[in-house]
């Protein structure tokens, strides 16, 4: 039987019994796979639950994640009201409405602790995602949505129990969810639960309420400004990213693909307008975080070589792999051949017209194993990612990782005039010359 017919069956009987309230309570672990040193890394928090649903349309959780030996506790809560779903960082801060994809997976995490709510929405307000359920005895057992991530294609975001006896909780719940930029699994055991009316204020929506996010549609047309000769920025405001366009003689390299198949397909494009005759055969990124090398299926689809440390040789070859049929990109469209060159401390890409020297400054960068800053020695610029500065209110300031990295280019001997800075770049100052940047890690005595 399929999940439909299945649901379609079990339907009426399992909304009769999922009409008490209940109230309950897990604890466990969260495995975060983020912004970490290398390619899979997880790092292991403690979670809290407490979820509260009126048997109905309303569902809440007050979740709280802290690290090992992390004393400050503050929990995150999202509720689900009906068709809304509103997201809380803290208990200080105003209530967000969550909307586009975040709505979905808002929605599978507010309810992720009662089987019985999430049901009640498998048929209507998670259906667009065609959700696969297991169903027996009349209770859910497993849950699965069938995402088109835009970095990681086809993406499962599931919730799976385990029952003793006839109880409607749980025993133990392992929720996998995909983020945009991070990816999580959740494996708690129930502490306690009841079947108990749930206080009408706690599952009340918030009179006020900050707006959603705008779903990003990654369509703008990137801006490309003239850096020095032959050296162009790609200025993608409405995701907080600067990729470098080099122009070769018969080719062009591009530098930093963020987040999605989505916006390297629309770099691509704003380069073909802008050099018609001149083909991306290189594509290099700085690090597998996912506003670096999420785009990097784009420029695979377009026959670039992609040139990464060794280090990230698997991480590459994974990523032209990924399954996109769910919505296809361009290369899954076109498939063709992963070309890579990997290097182990420098690699130089040259022609009479340019030259690019990608160097792995490596774990120096306090960031990951492997990181790549590019040297342009023609033009004297130095692009570089989350190394250089950032903006406190108004004010520019020296990142923390800006004095070893100048202490780094003195050594390499590298005559360095201008910096430029992939991100981050909204609201902050695209370049600086070597010696502002020095003035700002030593600020001059009064
Ligand atoms: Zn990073």
């Amino acid at each position: 039987m399929t999940s439909s017919a299945r649901l379609a069956r079990f339907l009426p009987v399992l909304l009769l019994l999922g009409a008490r309230p209940i109230q309950a309570r897990y604890e466990g672990t969260l495995d975060l796979e983020a912004h970490f040193r290398r390619p899979g890394d997880t790092r292991p928090y403690h979670s809290e639950q407490r979820y509260a649903w009126n048997g109905k349309d309303r569902c809440r959780v007050d979740w709280t994640l802290w690290e090992e030996g992390d004393s400050t506790r503050s929990p995150e809560s999202y509720l689900v009201a009906g068709d809304s779903v509103f997201y809380r960082p803290d208990p200080g801060s105003r209530w967000r409405l969550s909307t586009g994809p975040k709505a979905r997976l808002d929605r599978l995490a507010a309810e992720a602790g009662i089987p019985g709510a999430l049901l009640r929405d498998a048929g209507t307000r998670l259906a667009a995602d065609t959700p696969s359920l297991d169903i027996r005895r009349g209770r859910l057992e497993r849950l699965a949505l069938l995402r088109a991530h835009p970095r990681l294609g086809d993406a499962r975001d599931s919730v799976a129990y385990t029952f003793d006896g006839k109880e409607p909780v749980p025993a133990r719940m392992l929720l996998v969810l995909h983020e945009r930029d991070q990816q999580w699994r959740l494996r708690q055991r129930r502490v306690e639960w009841k079947e108990a009316a749930v206080p009408e204020s706690l599952l009340r929506s918030p009179a006020a309420f900050e707006p959603g996010d705008a779903v990003e549609t990654m369509t703008a047309e990137p801006k490309i400004v003239e850096i020095a000769p032959g050296v162009f920025a790609a200025e993608m405001e409405d995701i907080d990213s600067r990729s470098l366009i080099v122009e070769f003689a018969d080719h062009l390299a591009v530098i930093e693909v963020a987040l999605a198949s989505r916006n390297g397909e629309r770099l691509v494009d704003a380069a073909k307008r802008r050099w018609p005759s001149k083909p991306i055969r290189y594509a290099l990124f700085s690090h597998y975080h996912p506003h670096y090398a999420g785009g990097l299926r784009a420029m695979i689809a377009e026959g670039a070589t992609i040139v990464a440390p060794a280090g990230n040789e698997a991480f590459v070859r994974g990523v032209a792999a990924l399954p996109f049929t769910k919505e296809p990109d361009r290369l899954a469209k076109n498939p063709r051949p992963l070309s890579l060159q990997t290097f182990s401390d420098r690699y130089e890409l040259s022609d009479a017209s340019n030259e690019i020297v990608a160097i792995n400054y490596g774990s120096r960068s306090n960031h990951t194993d492997d990181f790549v800053v590019f040297w342009l020695p023609r033009s004297r610029v130095l692009f570089e990612t989350e190394l250089g500065w950032v903006m406190a209110g108004d004010k520019v300031r020296a990142s923390r990782r800006a004095a070893p990295l100048l202490q780094w280019i003195d050594e390499q001997h590298l005559d360095v005039q201008r910096l430029v800075q992939s991100w981050p770049m909204r609201g902050n100052v695209p370049t600086m010359s070597r010696a502002e940047l020095a003035a700002l890690v030593n600020p001059p005595k009064q």
